[in-house]
């Protein structure tokens, strides 16, 4: 069969995280699918920093990894260094973050695709999309081929009429060294679509040989790094490369704003938006003119380079400016440029022309994920991608979307949001944008998602079986400290040690690990409860899971209480096309949000901004409850 003649399920147009997560997503649950991508060498290149995860962004990828994608998987194996944030706050915090070998980690992900069943692959660019009335029936490409598909799912990055900017210097490009892509764009918005434009930054690479650490402090990995694959086909590291931290000063900001009147950010030639909590130097000294210096963490781009990425110093000030200015940071007087910054503008579509299955409201059988819906970052895009190849597939089966709660995952917040209020900035992930992030921890997503997703077909049976055990042993544990009655003289001498009160009698054993002084880690002495750990053969992981509940539990109970609420709520349907207009008692804001976002349950309706509590109870009348 040729591309010729072929009609897809799906088509996945773009390569990056989004479309990587993507194909493999709808491949593995069985659907016939073509990666088209600009370039094969590229395959989830990292445009920016070589790293994954970090706060809310680390849990995002445990649970593509709990629901069967590659993310997780691709990380550990090319990882350079592991850290676990957070590890001081409680567990809801802690958020895993890797740096990852940036040629490896491209590699290993083209190497898994190419071992996924029912997946084809194509390079070139796709600059068109074939639509029978509001339904996509395929793509054209660069080349002139027009490929069928039931399904197509589009995740073109910063690459739709990308332009980028170096100083006064302006030139199209998806990303440094590599062509926009033009074309989906306009035949979108001659299909009714609203596109918007935003911008993103990225910093300067240097060479690792011409800086100076001994004025930079080492911000080593963790002494026992964890990773992020449940599955144990991965492993930890067992050696892993530090990274430094160094500090701008007045002198290099005053070289800095040297440059300003020729900067795209200043002089009025980027218009669009960048990621408010990833802004360029030069953002952060004209916006916090007070502070005297801003972090700069040096970070090696793999094993066996001497490339350096520059975070915290990303810039799209002209070359010779960013030349002189590093020159003043301690450590790069110096220093070699490999790259400069650049900034770089690109089309995106406002989400809220979604629905929750991430399928367009306006075309059929079209999906959209990752950058393109107003996103920023790996793993935001990975997760939107795994989720569209999900549901595209499902499209092709007949079958009901796969759909996350708010409070099952942080992927149900991240698309919930972006359906629900759009953006005008590009979104990131944070643990505050989650009600439940109680909830909605790193150590859980296994528990909270494997079995979800092998009901629908893509996480295996391995994977199944390792939650399960995972679960049994945990609940065992539980059940038999519950139960273990233990004696003052047992426990008394480590009580002491821990600064924690005494006991006169015996007690049950579960009294003494909640108190927050105690860690179970203390009680293994204990000799009942050490056999049974060891004959039950339990892990680190389960007692990690054992003591969140001790210490935890009531906060959990609670949080899962007021998910229920919400949950029954977003169980009161509002049927398709509902005539907003007709309900005269809603606001009028109400009234416009509500046509416009068109919310599928009454739940959904109480997020979008502008609909008041009172419109609520409207709609909760008028829908007979
Ligand atoms: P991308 O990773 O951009 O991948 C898109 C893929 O689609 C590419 O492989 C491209 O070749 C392919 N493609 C595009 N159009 C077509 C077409 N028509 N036909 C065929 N193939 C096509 N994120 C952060 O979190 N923080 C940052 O500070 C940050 N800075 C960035 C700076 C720069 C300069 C850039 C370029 C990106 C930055 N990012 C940053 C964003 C990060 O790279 C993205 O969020 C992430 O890569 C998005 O993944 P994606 O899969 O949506 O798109």
């Amino acid at each position: 069969m040729s591309l010729y003649n072929t009609v897809y399920d799906v088509i996945v147009v773009g390569g990056g995280h989004a479309g990587s997560e993507a194909a493999a997503a709808s491949a593995n649950m069985g659907a016939h699918t073509l990666l088209i991508t600009m370039n094969l060498q590229n395959i989830a290149q990292m445009s920016c920093n070589p790293a994954m995860g970090g706060i809310a962004k680390g849990q995002i990828v445990r649970e593509i990894d709990a629901l069967g994608g590659y993310s997780a998987i691709v990380t550990d194996k090319t990882a350079i260094q592991f850290k676990m944030l957070n590890k001081s706050k409680g567990p809801a915090m802690w958020s895993p973050r890797a740096q990852s070998d940036r040629m490896q980690f491209a590699e290993c992900w083209r190497t898994m695709l190419e071992q996924t069943d029912n997946l084809d692959f194509y390079q070139d660019s796709v600059n068109g999309l074939i639509f029978d009335g509001d339904k996509i029936t395929g793509v054209k490409t660069a080349l002139g081929l027009e490929i069928k598909a039931k399904t197509v799912i589009v995740t073109a990055g910063t690459f739709l009429n990308g332009l980028i900017h170096i100083g006064e210097k302006t030139f199209g490009g998806g990303r440094a060294g590599e062509g926009a892509s033009t074309g989906i764009t306009e035949d979108l918005v001659a299909k009714g679509f609203e596109a918007g434009r935003m911008k993103t930054g990225t910093p300067p690479r240097v060479d690792g040989r011409s800086l100076d650490y001994s004025k930079m402090t080492e911000q080593p990995g963790d002494d026992n790094p964890e990773k992020f694959s449940y599955l144990p086909i991965t492993k930890s590291l067992t050696k892993q490369r530090s990274c430094y931290l160094t500090y701008t000063n007045p002198e290099v900001h005053d070289l800095l704003k040297e440059g300003f009147d020729r900067s795209p950010m200043f002089n009025g030639r980027i218009k669009s938006t960048g990621p408010r909590y990833c802004p360029s130097v030069e953002d952060k000294i004209n916006r916090f003119a007070e502070k005297e210096r801003h972090q700069v963490f040096v970070e090696p781009e793999g094993w066996n380079t001497v490339e350096i990425y520059v975070n915290g110093f990303s810039t799209s000030l002209p070359e010779d400016i960013q030349d002189k200015a590093i020159r003043s940071i301690p450590g790069f007087e110096k220093v070699k440029f490999f790259r400069y910054g650049y900034a770089i503008e690109y089309d995106y579509f406002p989400p809220t022309q979604l629905k929750h299955n991430l399928e367009t409201k306006l075309i059929e059988n079209l999906f959209f994920a990752g950058q393109i819906n107003g996103t920023t970052g790996y793993e935001e895009a990975a997760a939107q991608g795994l989720m569209a190849g999900v549901n595209a597939a499902l499209k092709t089966q007949n079958k009901d979307p796969f759909i996350l709660k708010r409070s099952e995952a942080y992927i149900g917040v991240l698309i919930d949001d972006l359906i629900t209020k759009g953006t005008e900035e590009p979104y990131r992930m944070f643990t505050s944008r989650a009600e439940y992030r109680t909830l909605l921890r790193q150590d859980n997503a296994d528990i909270r998602l494997t079995e979800k997703s092998y009901k629908i077909g893509l996480a295996k049976q391995n994977r199944l079986d390792r939650v399960l055990q995972k679960k049994n042993k945990t609940n065992s544990l539980i059940k038999f400290i519950e139960e273990l009655s233990i004696k003052k003289e047992e426990v008394n001498p480590i009580l002491e040690r821990k600064n924690s009160a005494s006991i006169n009698q015996s007690m049950k054993l579960v009294k003494i690990a909640s108190r927050p002084q105690i860690e179970l880690s203390d009680l293994l002495s204990i000799e009942k409860l050490n056999s049974f750990i060891t004959e039950n053969e339990i892990d680190s992981e389960i007692i990690e899971q054992v003591e969140i509940h001790l210490k935890y539990s009531g906060y959990i109970e609670k949080e899962k209480a007021n998910a229920d609420k919400l949950n029954r709520l977003e169980s009161v349907p509002i049927p398709s096309n509902f005539d907003y207009t007709k309900v005269k008692s809603l606001s009028f804001e109400a009234r416009e949000k509500l046509s416009k976002i068109q919310p599928t349950s009454i739940s959904q309706a109480s997020r979008i901004s502008g609909v008041s509590p009172s419109d609520i109870s409207v709609l909760l009348v008028y829908m007979g409850r």
